[in-house]
């Protein structure tokens, strides 16, 4: 259902009720459930037409609707029945990344082709609320690389890390690979080479990899995936930003209650004071967010 499109809360919905009229339907008259059945379907595909346009949207820009547990659920699916050929791509915006869509109509157009868009950082949810187009939680692309690479390990699926400055991808790898015990490093490269370069892509290939962690900050590593599509292969790529560093121990994550109260930014700012320029794109989006409530604001760049 996630796939086709349904909202995890719709799903849930969907299932609870398909289980209770069955149950009825089991205990009164087998001929009665088919029927039953066959209403629901009916019922099920006409709502999700519908439902499909209701997707959280901010800037012609729609999010999965999903918790982690969902999230986990829908890659799992993409890695076991990939829909083609190629890398499908998962992406984590933030309000920065947001504003980048902005200003980048190829960054803008590669998210809209995702697989899956993710809504990380409690500026963009924020905004999103403000607006009246809210999702139902957070979903932050460290959080999510590091439970996929929790099912990775149970299920064996080997992990390419890409990204960051000097070792710190094979460290984070090793950080990880401690944490979860079994996990397959399917390699390690960091992050400052020519995008054009097509060895590391056939490298990845060659490698089996099912799960490319791309941590090059945005819009690069989204756009480097999207270039090495087809030469990736049916593989889950997913942009996780600064999340090596973080891994590796460079970097210390905001304590839980500094990420609830929104400011982890500042927390990072802190530790990276070269970043007040990229920061500085908090503000442009919050006036953003007030320009489009006040109806002063709308895309143009589709
Ligand atoms: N990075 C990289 N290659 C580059 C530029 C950046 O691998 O050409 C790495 C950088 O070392 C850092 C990570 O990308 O580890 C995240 O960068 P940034 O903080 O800019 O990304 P964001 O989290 O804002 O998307």
């Amino acid at each position: 259902m996630l796939d086709g499109g349904t909202e995890h809360p719709e799903a849930v919905q969907y299932l609870a009720g398909l289980c209770a009229l069955t149950s009825i339907a089991a205990v009164w008259n087998k001929w009665l459930i088919i029927l039953v059945v066959v209403i629901i379907l009916f019922i099920f595909r006409r709502s999700r037409k519908k439902l499909s346009g209701n997707k959280p949207s901010l800037w012609d820009i729609s999010f999965d609707n999903v918790s982690m547990n969902y999230a986990i659920s829908k890659a799992r699916g993409l890695i076991q029945n990939p829909p083609d050929e190629r890398a499908n791509l998962v992406v984590t915006l933030n309000a920065i990344g947001m504003e980048t869509t902005i200003d980048d109509p190829e960054f803008f157009e590669i998210v809209k082709e995702s697989a899956m868009i993710l809504a990380d950082g409690s500026g963009l949810c924020l905004g999103m609320k403000i607006l009246g187009s809210p999702v139902q939680e957070r979903v932050a692309g460290i959080d999510f690389a590091e439970q996929l690479c929790r099912a990775a390990s149970s299920e064996n699926w080997p992990v390419y890390f890409v990204g960051a400055a000097g070792d710190t991808a094979e460290i984070c790898a090793q950080v990880l690979q401690s944490r979860f015990p079994g996990l397959i490093v399917a390699g390690t490269h960091d992050g400052y080479f020519d995008i054009n370069d097509t060895a590391l892509p056939d490298a990845i290939r060659e490698s089996g990899t099912k799960i490319l962690l791309a941590a090059m900050g945005q819009p690069r590593q989204e756009k480097w995936v999207a270039l090495h599509r087809e030469r990736l292969g049916p593989l889950l790529a997913v942009g996780v930003g600064g999340a090596f560093d973080v891994f590796s121990g460079h970097l210390i994550r905001a304590p839980k209650w500094v990420q609830k109260i929104g400011f982890e930014w500042l927390y990072r700012q802190l530790q990276e004071p070269s970043r007040w320029r990229k920061n500085l794109r908090l503000v442009t989006f919050m006036l953003r967010i007030f320009a489009t409530k006040l109806g002063l604001y709308h895309r143009n760049n589709k």
